[in-house]
Parts: C-alpha cells; sequence; structure tokens
C-alpha cells in the first residue's frame, strides 16, 4: 500500500503524541496502582462515600471486566468500576473513580459542554464513516462540493474530539476537588499520584483531538491539491 509522505507529514506527530499518552497513562497507572492510600480505602468504597456526599445515592455502581475500562454511563445512570480499581486501595483506585463520578455531577447539573457533545454523538456516528466516502468519490470524480460535504461531515469528528476536552478537564477538577474535601487524600504524595494518573489520561483525549485535527489537515490539503491540479 502507498501511504504519500504529506500523510505521514501530517498524522505522524499526532500518532506519536498518542502513543506517548498512552504509554504515560498505563506507567502512571501502574506505579499508583501500588501505592496504598492512606485511608486505605479501596476504589468501591470511595465511590460509595462519594455518591453519598454527592447526593447520588442513586446511581448504580457496577463492576466491568478489563483494565482502565472505567465509567461513567449517563444513560443508565451507572458507574462502571473495572475490577483492579473497584477492590484495590490505591491512590490510582481513588483518581479514577472521583474522575467519573466528576462526570456523574456534570450529568446531574446538565454541564453544557457534556450536553453538547452528548449531541454531536448521533453526528459523529454517521460522520465519521461517510464522511470519508463521499471525500474520497468527490475526489475521484472531480466533483469539488462533493468533496467539501464530505469534509464537512468529517469535520464533526473533530469538534466532538474539542467538545470532549473541557468535560474531561473539569472532571478531573472535580475528583480532586471532591477527594481533598472528603479527606480522601491527605497527603502531597497522595495528590501528586492521583494528579499523575488524572493529566494522563487527559493527555490521551488532548492526544485524540490532535489526530482528529491532523486528518481534516491532511484532507484539506488533498482537496487544494485537486483544485489546482
Ligand atoms: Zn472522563
Amino acid at each position: 500500500m502507498y501511504i504519500s509522505p504529506t500523510y505521514i507529514l501530517f498524522a505522524l506527530p499526532a500518532l506519536l503524541l498518542g502513543l506517548y499518552a498512552q504509554f504515560r497513562v498505563r506507567s502512571a497507572y501502574t506505579r499508583y496502582l501500588k501505592v496504598r492510600n492512606r485511608s486505605n480505602v479501596t476504589g468501591g468504597n470511595a465511590a460509595l462515600s462519594l455518591l453519598r456526599a454527592g447526593s447520588l445515592e442513586t446511581i448504580k455502581l457496577v463492576e466491568v471486566p478489563g483494565e482502565l475500562t472505567d465509567h461513567y454511563d449517563p444513560r443508565h445512570k451507572s458507574l462502571a468500576l473495572s475490577q483492579e480499581v473497584a477492590r484495590t486501595p490505591s491512590v490510582a483506585a481513588l483518581g479514577i473513580v472521583a474522575h467519573e463520578i466528576g462526570h456523574a455531577l456534570q450529568d446531574r447539573e446538565g454541564y453544557l459542554p457534556m450536553r453538547l457533545r452528548g449531541g454531536l454523538v448521533p453526528v459523529v456516528q454517521i460522520g465519521s464513516w461517510l464522511g470519508p466516502i463521499l471525500f474520497i468519490a468527490g475526489l475521484l470524480l472531480s466533483l469539488g462540493g462533493l468533496a467539501q460535504v464530505g469534509l464537512l461531515l468529517f469535520s464533526g469528528t473533530l469538534v466532538f474530539s474539542l467538545i470532549t476536552l473541557p468535560v474531561e478537564f473539569n472532571a478531573s477538577a472535580r475528583a480532586i476537588a471532591m477527594l481533598q474535601a472528603n479527606g480522601l487524600i491527605v497527603s502531597d504524595e497522595e495528590e501528586k499520584g492521583v494528579r499523575a494518573v488524572l493529566s494522563a489520561a487527559a493527555l490521551t483525549y488532548v492526544a485524540a483531538a490532535v489526530q482528529s485535527l491532523a486528518n481534516i489537515l491532511y484532507y484539506a490539503s488533498l482537496l487544494s491539491g485537486s483544485r489546482r491540479r
């Protein structure tokens, strides 16, 4: 398969950033999974007390298989924790649990970026496959308008990844505040560990946005190149 040098120019830095972010997440997670928190509370128990503190007792707590599969599900109003996070009294577990509860708080408040993000899901689901098809068809058939429509549809993925950033950063800020307010992190080392895990996770979202931007710039460069020909 032929991969154009222009594509490599656009995509490689973004790809490297993505790999670096994954590496950071994994190393921060494995490191702070081994550090016991001073309250000696498991992720599952921390979740219960934080949900209670936030008057979010109606949220269901479920355990899911896999590693780093923890998430808040706004549709079912449930908090899914991976086994390791739910069962270990680690610093990493505290950070992850509190971050996901941050999303639950956003959901209850109707936090605007989260609502916008939710509204974009169908657009992205369609645009991410139909956009490239229309774009390539437009280029092959020399129909500039069609290619532009394809690019526009595909751009929904960039908007989505950008709007994800405030949602994620805000959930992490809430997490730190929540853990401190409830006395779950008391030492500087614990705070450092929680921040390391959460900032590594945030970097993966930044990398996803950069990758999305790189793809769109590449498509746009193809489109302007085809016009010049
Ligand atoms: Zn999140």
